[in-house]
């Protein structure tokens, strides 16, 4: 068992069992032995690849689209320019980089970065060196501003919690310890408030996830939102309305089990779209777009074309396959999803669109 592993054993042999989304929480943030606080976790020596990481193309194309909308709510400034879980700091890199040439962006633009990982602020500042940046722990010490807020692949690291529908209520995913080491069981059935919009959708056996961070956390963006104008660009894996188990951990770039080595992969949930736009009060939501129609949108082919005249032999195919995998329906392009979030009356930002 991982370190990290033998910990949580002894705290369930005292206590009881865990939630899901207590168990995720330490294994991605334990300050000794967290997946976030302690691993080189992305690109190709990592575990995962993330959009930003794939190609420029996806910073360039967003960071694009959220100063247009700078530009159309009459240049705020100052505005706080923010990311919650910028990992590497590559997608923030890539939208300072599009953005340099648009008269009085940089200047208005005060850089908050929410991150809770100390090693990953190290990695975040290397990234943005010549930047002046503020990194906060949490979305509610944002100052107050107009908001222009982007976030990729940060809601599905949030924990969750899962529960199978019976006949008496719903029995939530726990985990145990037994000889073997840790388990999945399932808590005795129960009425959950939360899950009562899901019985109309639901028969008993049927497993849904709700991650209870999630909604506070998008209120308050749509708060700073609703209050001081700005807009938000979230893009996660996940789709409209939670169903079945999507709880998955990856390590070495592959799938692995969720319980095999606590701290050592990465563990993730499809994030629920639908959630996060009733969670948004006060402000509109786009309509739900797919990451392949929202860059198309967005002229990535236009760019990529562009791109690749500078391009030849493998550093030409590297770029090609990036276009693909950001944008095809077998890879990133409808897996991935996005949604925006912007003042009641101002249009969507570019590429989405708003129907409601
Ligand atoms: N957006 C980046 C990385 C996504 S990985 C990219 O596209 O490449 C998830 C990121 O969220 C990591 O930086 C992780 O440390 C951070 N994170 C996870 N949970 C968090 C939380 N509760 N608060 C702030 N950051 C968190």
């Amino acid at each position: 068992m991982t370190p990290l592993g033998e910990i949580l054993a002894r705290r369930i042999a005292q206590n009881g069992p865990i939630s899901i989304a207590e168990y995720m929480a330490e294994c991605l943030m334990h300050p000794q032995h967290g997946y976030y606080t302690t691993r080189p976790v992305f690109g190709s020596a990592g575990d995962f690849t993330t959009a930003p990481e794939i190609s420029q193309m996806f910073g360039e194309l967003l960071g694009l689209s959220l100063a247009q909308c700078w530009i159309d709510q009459g240049q705020p400034d100052p505005f706080v320019l923010a990311e919650p879980g910028p990992g590497r700091g590559t997608l923030m890199a890539d939208i300072l980089r599009a953005t340099a040439n648009i008269p009085g962006f940089h200047a208005a633009a005060r850089i908050h970065l929410i991150e809770v990982s100390d090693r990953l602020r190290e990695v975040q500042a290397a990234t943005l060196h010549g930047h002046d940046v503020t990194w906060l722990d949490s979305i509610n010490a944002l100052p107050d501003a107009p908001l222009f807020l982007i976030a990729n692949e940060f809601f599905d690291a949030l924990p969750i919690r899962q529960f199978t529908r019976d006949r008496q209520g719903w029995r939530e995913h726990q985990i145990g310890v037994n000889n073997a080491g840790l388990v999945l069981g399932l808590s005795a059935p129960a009425p959950i408030s939360m899950l009562d919009h899901r019985l109309n959708d639901t028969n008993p056996g049927d497993i849904v996830e709700i991650c209870p961070a999630a909604g506070p956390v998008m209120d308050e963006i749509a708060d700073k939102i609703s209050a001081n104008g700005g807009v938000a660009i979230i893009v996660d894996y996940g789709g409209w309305h939670s169903f079945g188990d999507t709880f998955q951990a990856v390590q070495n770039h592959k799938q692995v089990g969720v319980l095999g080595n606590p701290g050592q992969a990465d563990l993730t949930a499809h994030v629920d779209f639908e959630n996060l736009t009733k969670a948004a009060q006060a402000v509109s939501v786009s309509d739900l777009v797919t990451q392949g129609a929202l860059l198309e949108r967005l002229g990535i082919t236009r760019r990529a074309q562009l791109l690749a005249t500078n391009l030849t032999e493998a550093a030409l195919e590297s770029h090609i396959g990036a276009h693909r995998r950001l944008t095809h329906p077998d890879e990133m392009g409808t897996l991935f999803k996005a949604i925006a979030v912007f003042p009641i009356n101002q249009p969507p930002p570019p590429g989405f669109t708003h129907d409601a």
